[in-house]
């Protein structure tokens, strides 16, 4: 396997809950609560899970936009959380992020040229001032936009354009790692493909490794060589795609794919649907023993006391990562992948 350029160690965000009068901290929010992984060098890892489970936070982490309540996490083998404010800008040149809304994310006063060339002035060495707009035209053409609309401005663009332009403004100082917030999500599931199969060019193109974080698990599947499902911020399982989506060996990740819409009527005949009862509990106030027993059919009195930690549970059948005291791998009828929209 190729080295790995980024080492997530046990990372965890709490953030305090404060109430009265006097702001005092009566809880914590647990957001992100012990997360490792390595990523390896031109990979996608894919982190997949239900809206508030923690994935958004974690990838801010992974840019140390959000400062750690504890963990650690190796850059090539620099720990980010260890440096100071001037290291951390030196170090983020290397690690980008391309947000999800591509309505939001780009100021609409700027040109498409100042949007882009934005990296630059934060790191005027990257490419010398002269010759910045031809850069600039360079990495439009990169990812598939018009040079000559430079001086456009995002109003005049449509959605998937505008996340092209985030991208190129993304890939602009040349990053090793590429942090994805929902990079689709926002767009037509037809404009999506479009988007997802450019950032499959650019990552063989230039090398990329990408932590790509999504909640629609067709998209996750699509791009990743690697998959991690989060639940109540922690990591449910972690292993191959392939791994993960035929064989899931968590009750959770099974119930997320036995939810997955199958066109085919024959196979969603054969499709033994999982429906998980009652709600995600508030991460302020996680259930005890395994995060997940207040919604599993399958916990038992251990499930309540004791949490099961993420560990290699193969069976001979699926050999990879699951957080379950009861792990064992459950076939999964094949769905759409999100290939079969993009015509
Ligand atoms: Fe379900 Fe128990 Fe496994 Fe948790 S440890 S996923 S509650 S069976």
């Amino acid at each position: 396997m190729a080295e790995v350029v980024l080492e997530a160690r046990d990372i965890v965000k709490h953030y305090p809950i404060k109430t009265g009068v006097l702001r005092r901290t009566t809880g914590w929010v647990k957001a992100v609560d012990g997360v490792s992984f390595d990523l390896h060098k031109g990979e996608t890892l894919g982190i997949v899970g239900e809206s508030g489970c923690g994935k958004s936070t974690l990838g801010r982490m992974l840019m140390r936009l959000e400062e750690p309540t504890s963990g650690s996490l190796q850059f090539d083998g620099v720990d980010m959380y260890a440096q100071s404010t001037s290291d951390m800008r030196r170090l983020r040149r290397d690690i980008q992020i391309v947000f999800q809304d591509p309505y939001t994310s780009l100021n609409p006063r700027k040109t498409v040229g100042d949007i882009v060339g934005e990296p630059f002035d934060i790191h005027p060495d990257v490419v010398p001032k002269q010759g910045r707009r031809q850069r600039v035209q360079e990495l439009l053409d990169l990812v598939g936009l018009n040079p000559e609309h430079i001086n456009r401005y995002p109003h005049q663009f449509s959605g998937g354009q505008r996340q092209r332009i985030g991208i190129a403004r993304g890939i602009a100082l040349n990053p090793k790692v590429l942090i994805c917030d929902e990079p689709v999500s926002a767009l037509d599931v037809s404009v999506q493909a479009q988007v997802v199969n450019l950032m499959e060019k650019l990552q063989d193109e230039l090398g990329l490794a990408y932590v790509f974080i999504a909640h629609d698990l067709s998209v996750v599947r699509h791009i990743s060589d690697r998959v991690g499902v989060m639940y109540l911020g922690k990591l449910a399982e972690l292993g191959e795609e392939d791994e993960v989506y035929t064989r899931p060996t968590h009750p959770y990740t099974q119930a997320l794919l036995s939810a997955v819409p199958v066109p085919d009527p024959v196979l969603r005949g054969k499709r033994e649907q999982i429906v998980l009862e009652g709600d995600v509990p508030s991460p302020a106030n996680p259930p005890t023993g395994c995060r997940f027993h207040t919604r599993c059919w399958k916990a038992q009195d251990r499930c309540t006391t004791e949490e099961p930690g993420l560990t290699m549970r193969g069976d001979g059948v699926a050999e990879h990562l699951s957080a379950c005291h009861f792990a064992e791998a459950r076939a999964v009828v094949e769905t759409t992948d999100m290939s079969d929209h993009s015509g």
